[in-house]
């Protein structure tokens, strides 16, 4: 049971509810996306395949309980869910980072999957799997990546479709970096009077020159 893996580090989560708090990464090889503002394109194909066992003891060994999964698209792999499985029962809490376009009910409700509704820029939203609106729990996280005022008005209307057991600051708002000021997406939230949170990546804020490994 392998997956092919790009990198494993640690560094401080960026993004999602847990921003802030210290994590373990585990980017996995392929995406079925190409999002125009995509920053991790080397994990399109770079990688190399670790059965599930080594994963867990390369992770081990940070001493750090909170862990995520990302891409690329975690989904891409057969084994990403047998992995996530392993990891929750081993005692980790576990975040996965997915672009909502396949099935999110493959893994674990007990790992907080971060669903992205990919916005018009993104060139991408097409792909979006409405099914997935059905499968998010109270646990789950979603992250809207804006890139301009096109994009903020679908994510405004995205909001009522997702269910009401979401809580609203589980919703996550965000600037495409280098495209979109903050400033200005903080200003339509609150004009909008959405509850919704708005985040910044912090990883680009601390590490700028950096755009692997944080
Ligand atoms: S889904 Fe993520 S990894 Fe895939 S192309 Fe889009 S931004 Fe890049």
């Amino acid at each position: 049971m392998n997956l092919k893996v790009s990198e494993i580090f640690y560094s401080i989560q960026g993004e999602s509810v847990h921003a802030g708090l210290p994590c373990v990464f585990v980017r996995l090889t392929g995406c079925n996306l190409r999002c125009r503002y995509c920053d991790t394109k080397y994990a399109y194909h770079e990688g190399i395949a670790m059965p599930v066992p080594q994963i867990i003891e390369q992770v081990r060994q940070f001493g750090c309980d909170l862990l995520e999964i990302t891409g690329g698209e975690p989904l891409v792999q057969e084994y990403t869910p047998a992995l996530v499985e392993k990891l929750l029962g081993t005692g980790y809490q576990v975040l996965m980072e997915t672009n909502g376009s396949l099935n999110i009910d493959r893994v674990d409700r007990r790992c907080s999957r971060i669903m992205d509704i990919k916005c018009p820029s993104s060139g991408e939203h097409a792909k979006n799997d409405p099914g997935n609106l059905n499968r998010l729990t109270a646990n789950d996280q979603v992250k809207f990546v804006i890139g301009d005022r096109d994009d903020f008005i679908f994510a405004e209307q995205m909001l009522s479709r997702l269910p009401a057991s979401l809580p609203l600051d589980r919703v996550l708002f965000s600037a495409v970096f280098g495209r979109l000021p903050v400033d200005q997406l903080a200003r339509w939230v609150l004009d909008a009077q959405i509850s919704a949170r708005l985040q910044v990546q912090l990883h680009k804020v601390i590490w700028p020159d950096r755009n692997r490994g944080v």
